[in-house]
């Protein structure tokens, strides 16, 4: 069966000077909408104690700048305040002010061919064509478009686009996938995934890129000048952000391919449903790009799964998947089986395990179990 599917196509865009200054203008008065409207709704709240609905709209006659700018952009302001404010009310926290430079973007939607593409230009309301760098083939309705500039002064729009999946084939295949301590990831089949080496080479490019960026701090500081107006604390600044962005798109990219081949390869994948574990070695920049590979991992397994017709399974994050002998089900205790502890013989049935392979043998023989008891229970029902 085929699907309709949403899927998000992010493209580069290069803007000329007089279009940079009208994203300038939007990300400005968006920003300023939602901050107006946020704080208007605040001073409502705190005297009459009642929710005050107010539109961009109202806003137009007093601040008469805002008409420069898409007005889609400013109705998607109020969509996500609202949003924001539904999510407070079921116990997240209160919508936040925007600052100017963190993440600078706006939304606006396709009405009848508004946004478009062709080979080379994207073209936007109020603003016409863009020069882009557009991938082979985007086809399909396009919904909206989100344009954004990243900390190093890239601009991108992200076109959320109406497409058809086809199923993958079924392969018969199944698989459990463990968070590897040393590799990315370690599977029931043996193999192991290492974080790709480029990676490590620009995680170590950026903590020197940020050493230098604390140095000139300091100097400017010990100057008594304002770090707005440190020019070479300005442009290592821009250094520093440009490689991280380069390590966010790798990482993406690397992640991409790897959930896509699993999701390809086999029909049933089975995880531990975690965001953190444990250790990584390394520093804490190591620690905390891999926590967040493992979460941008699983979201994208889940939505591919989905997507192709596969199944993800979800195993509890106390499941005792390293401590178990994959072999005859013995239990180690915690002492047993320190986390340096990389390879053990199992004192029951004398097998000798790979730490991280076992773990992930018992995660796929976990998910298969809870399959099973789903699909019979199912079964039952029927
Ligand atoms: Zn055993």
């Amino acid at each position: 069966m085929t699907k309709q599917i949403l899927k998000a196509h992010k493209v580069r865009l290069y803007p000329n000077e007089g279009q940079q200054i009208f994203f300038a203008k939007s990300f400005g008065c968006t920003r300023f909408i939602w901050n107006k409207m946020l704080s208007d709704k605040i001073d409502h709240y705190n005297e009459h104690k009642t929710e005050l609905k107010n539109t961009p709209a109202q806003y137009k006659k007093e601040f008469e700048w805002l008409k420069e700018v898409d007005s889609l952009a400013l109705a998607n302001v109020q969509q996500n305040l609202r949003a924001a404010y539904n999510k407070f009310f079921k116990g997240s926290g209160f919508p936040r002010f925007k600052k100017k430079g963190i993440k600078d973007s706006y939304t606006t939607n396709n009405q009848k061919g508004t946004v478009a593409i062709t080979d080379s230009t994207v073209k936007l309301p109020k603003i016409g064509h863009i020069k882009a760098r557009l991938p082979s083939k985007i086809n399909g309705l396009i919904k909206s478009a989100t344009i954004s500039r990243t900390p190093s002064g890239k601009y991108y729009v992200s076109l959320l686009v109406e497409t058809i999946v086809e199923p993958l084939l079924k392969t018969h295949s199944r698989i459990g996938i463990d968070l590897g301590l040393t590799d990315f990831i370690v599977l029931s089949d043996g193999s192991k995934v290492a974080n790709p080496t480029f990676l490590s080479k620009l995680q170590h490019k950026l903590a020197r890129e940020q050493k230098i960026l604390a140095k000139r701090r300091a100097v400017a500081k010990a100057n008594q000048r304002k770090l707005s107006d440190s020019r070479n604390y300005q442009k290592q600044k821009i250094k520093v952000a440009k490689v991280y962005e380069r390590i966010t798109n790798c990482r993406k990219d690397f992640l991409h391919k790897l959930s896509f081949n699993l999701i390809k390869n086999h029909d049933v994948i089975a995880i531990e449903d975690l965001n953190v574990k444990g250790m990584v070695k390394n520093k804490k920049l190591a620690k905390a790009i891999s926590d967040s590979s493992w979460s941008t991992f699983t979201t994208m397994l889940n939505y591919k799964a989905e997507w192709y017709g596969k199944k993800l399974v979800k195993i509890d994050r106390w499941y005792p998947s390293s401590k178990t002998c994959s072999g005859c089900g013995h239990l180690l205790t915690k002492a047993e089986l320190p986390l340096q502890v990389r390879s053990w013989n199992c004192p029951s049935c004398q097998q000798k395990h790979d730490r991280d392979i076992n773990a992930s043998i018992n995660i796929l023989n976990e998910g298969l179990r809870l399959v099973t008891i789903k699909t019979v229970g199912a079964t039952g029902l029927a």
